[in-house]
């Protein structure tokens, strides 16, 4: 199966597996409202019988756009994790996964340790620093070095559609950078913000890689929250892990 984020940087790891459900692969986000999603859960098998793996092999989140993160090995697989919007292992055959519709998936990887996190990134999250944590967490419980990780960014809504209004440009007046401003409109460019986070914990700009690819701008490959504007929220699947055995 063809990886739709290939990120350079990753190449020389064969033993990761990062994957990205498309569109056509239907919607991936469960709902637990009204009892359990199945038209999604049909879905997230069919998708991930493509990478010879199947739920069980997976741990998910229950994305609440915060910043909290957990450390998961095999006594979490097959669960959702409750208010959760990152998930780190050290485990082979520990598959992380989390949905997107425009928000980011970041992924970080401390190729010494082989240690694998995966990160869901909306602008809330990020403002909560999601990175930031995420790699202290690293750090305190693996002895992560920010040298020894690389990261992998996106795809996930472009500057050319994150249009925004003034109250994020004062939220993260750190990264002017990373505002413009076109027709009276002002746009964030969240790819952007998220590798200077990267870089102000210590991973070196060498080391990351962003998708260029914008989920609003290309609506048959992709579901965009901002474009679809659909009831429920549908979305694409991310999974990151370590093959092999332990
Ligand atoms: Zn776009």
């Amino acid at each position: 199966m063809e990886n739709n984020l290939p990120f350079f940087n990753f190449n020389k790891f064969p033993d990761i597996l990062i994957a990205m459900s498309l569109r056509p692969d239907e919607n991936m986000k469960v709902f637990y409202d009204f009892g359990k999603d199945e038209k999604a859960l049909i879905n997230r098998e069919r998708f991930l019988g493509k990478l010879n793996l199947s739920g069980k092999n997976l741990v998910s989140v229950k994305s609440i756009s915060g910043s909290n993160i957990e450390i998961v090995t095999e006594a979490d697989l097959g669960n959702f994790v409750e208010n959760t919007d990152g998930l780190i292992t050290a485990r082979k055959n520990v598959y992380l996964s989390i949905t997107i519709a425009d928000c980011l998936p970041v992924i970080i990887y401390d190729f010494k340790k082989e240690i694998i996190g995966l990160l869901h990134c909306g602008w809330k999250g990020i403002e909560k620093n999601i990175i930031g944590k995420a790699l202290k967490k690293m750090k305190d419980v693996f002895d992560s070095a920010p040298k020894n990780i690389i990261a992998g960014i996106g795809a996930g809504i472009g500057t050319c559609h994150f249009e925004v209004k003034e109250d994020l440009m004062e939220k993260f007046s750190s990264y002017p950078g990373a505002f413009s401003k076109e027709g009276g409109k002002i746009f964030m460019d969240l790819k952007l913000v998220a590798q200077k986070k990267l870089e102000e914990c210590g991973v070196w700009q060498t080391n990351i890689a962003a998708s260029p690819e914008c989920t609003y701008c290309q609506p048959v490959k992709y579901f965009s929250f901002r474009k679809d504007n659909s009831q429920p929220l549908q979305a694409m699947m991310v999974v990151a892990g370590i093959k092999g055995t332990n």
